[in-house]
């Protein structure tokens, strides 16, 4: 990463945003507008083997989610910035949570999006779903993960049959149960971002599941036809931002395990080398 040319990019930001401050009513849009110049850590992005680095440590997630509770599920509507629309089904407080390296993020809602927000390898999936979890100090994790097209899904049916159409309408379901949404290859990538929404808040951490989710042709267009010009931000620039993944060989930057235990093996095998010529004569010495 070339910070210089980063710091550059910085300052010409800043310096935009000052003209257009001086120049420009101060409406919400202009300062929305401001401060994404001067951001450059955004969501979402595109996760490509180029771009991630192979971690088989990274910290497990451990969901805790309630098997047997009540979705409140609303339409928010479209804010008509950037196509940010988006639905967000309001979850019971305390109905599920996530710890992850000894911090504790509590379920908030969760929503969905359409197209994918975040690619991979360039791959733009029907959907996405975002679970947004706060931790005590409103530190916000994002759990992201691809919906593809495929079996029908039994227990989305109850949100996915009855999509509330209006801002007005709500749409309560009993007996949801959320770990349906968590598959059992916990495997991620991960990295810091932003929210894909306004007003694009930095310090997100984001875990985007490996494994996608299957919904019907029928959930899908049920959904995306609510959303006729999607509800999807498009793919942010990474600015040397670093991608972990535990996915195994989807990585192609940093070498596998494999190739170091190779190194390792070929190490101990020059020393062993080494150590049988310093030690050979003496020893053939002593027999005679
Ligand atoms: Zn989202």
């Amino acid at each position: 990463m070339n910070t210089s040319f980063h710091f550059k990019l910085t300052q010409s930001a800043m310096l935009a945003s000052a003209i257009l401050f001086l120049t420009a009513p101060a409406a919400q849009a202009d300062r929305l507008a401001d401060n994404l110049a001067a951001m450059e850590a955004q969501s979402p992005i595109n996760i490509t083997t180029n771009n991630t680095t192979f971690d088989k440590n990274l910290s497990p997630l451990l969901f805790t989610l309630n098997s047997d509770t009540q979705l409140k599920v609303i339409n928010n509507g479209s804010p008509g910035v950037d196509k940010t629309a988006a639905r967000a089904n309001l979850v019971d407080p305390g109905a599920g949570s996530v710890t992850v390296g000894g911090d504790t993020y509590r379920l908030s809602q969760f929503h969905f999006h359409t197209p994918a927000e975040h690619l991979e390898n360039g791959y733009k999936f029907p959907m996405e779903m975002h679970l947004v979890f706060a931790d005590a100090q409103n530190n916000l994790l994002v759990v992201g993960r691809w919906i593809e097209e495929g079996s029908f899904n039994k227990a989305l049916a109850p949100i996915f049959s009855n999509l509330p159409h209006s801002v007005t309408d709500t749409l309560t379901v009993d007996h949801f149960n959320l770990n349906a949404l968590i598959p059992d290859n916990l495997n991620s990538f991960r990295y810091d971002g932003s929210l894909t929404t306004p007003p694009f808040s930095e310090g997100v951490k984001w875990v985007d599941l490996a494994q996608p989710m299957e919904m019907s042709k029928e959930q899908i267009s049920a959904f995306s036809s609510l959303f006729p010009n999607g509800d999807a931000r498009e793919v942010q620039a990474l600015n040397g931002r670093p991608i972990f993944t535990d996915v195994p060989g989807f990585a192609t930057v940093v070498p596998e395990p494999e190739t170091y235990a190779m190194l390792l093996a070929g190490l101990c095998l020059i020393g062993f080398v080494a150590r049988r010529r310093l030690v050979n004569p003496g020893f053939v010495g002593s027999i005679a």
